[in-house]
């Protein structure tokens, strides 16, 4: 197969994952009385090359996510023509917080104040503001990142009184190993108090390949998928 053969391929490979994808997003709004427009599908194409994002692109999706920065900037620069929602949903380091305002539009990973501070000001340094979600953490172990929902409320406020930065909502990752359900529905209740005190503050992402239904009925308003859409990512694991 040539060049031209293999992108063909690769795109319908693509198209089908996505088709697939959204009756999925579509099947679960339908079951929970939601309009699947309420529901924006992000694209995590970590571990695949700038080319997937751009067939992507092509095939409609308008956003996408990455959770290493080295990774995303090199491919948000060569995605740079493409109007694209760029979304860093991973750890994020505070020293990266500069590198990151200069291509993010939305942070998923906000869970401390160290970090509020640095990307404040690296976003009034590149001009630019940034969407931030605090991520919480739904499980009592350490280690991979978020807030405790009793640190949510003063992290949402000092985002928001923040120059350079905006409240968008909130982030969180099913515990591993055990029932989403329960999880995503407490960070529904996270995010309904969040609302009480920042009315804006309305995005809650959550869900990603293997749990996108159980957070779509809780009310999901961002569901991040990568293996789903672009296939497996050998041994990578989040
Ligand atoms: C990798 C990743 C995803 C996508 O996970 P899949 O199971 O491949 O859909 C979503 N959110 C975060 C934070 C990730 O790191």
């Amino acid at each position: 197969m040539g060049l031209a053969g293999s992108v063909r391929a690769r795109r319908d490979e693509l198209a089908a994952n996505l088709r697939t994808v959204r009756e999925r997003i579509a099947a679960a709004c339908a079951a929970a009385g939601r309009d699947p427009a309420e529901v924006t599908l992000v694209a995590v194409t970590k571990t695949f090359p700038a080319s997937d994002v751009r067939l992507l692109a092509g095939l409609g999706v308008a956003d996408v996510g990455e959770n290493r920065d080295q990774e995303a900037a090199a491919k948000a620069a060569e995605c740079a023509d493409l109007p694209l929602t760029w979304h860093f949903v991973g750890q994020l380091q505070t020293n990266k917080a500069r590198s990151v305002a200069g291509y993010a539009d939305v942070v998923h990973s906000v869970d401390r104040a160290r970090l509020v501070t640095a990307l404040s000001s690296a976003a009034v340094r590149a001009g630019r503001t940034l969407r931030c979600l605090v991520q919480v953490s739904l499980d009592e172990r350490p280690g991979r990142g978020g807030a405790a929902p009793s640190e949510v409320p003063e992290l949402a406020d000092l985002i928001a009184a923040s120059d350079g930065l905006e409240l968008g909502g909130v982030m969180a990752v099913a515990p591993l190993g055990a029932d989403p359900a329960p999880a995503f529905a407490r960070l529904a209740g996270v995010a309904e108090r969040l609302r009480a005190a920042h009315p804006s503050a309305t995005v809650i992402s959550a869900g990603m390949s293997g749990d996108l239904e159980q957070a779509v009925a809780c009310g999901a308003t961002h569901v991040r998928i990568g293996t789903a859409l672009l296939g497996g990512r050998g041994a990578i694991v989040r």
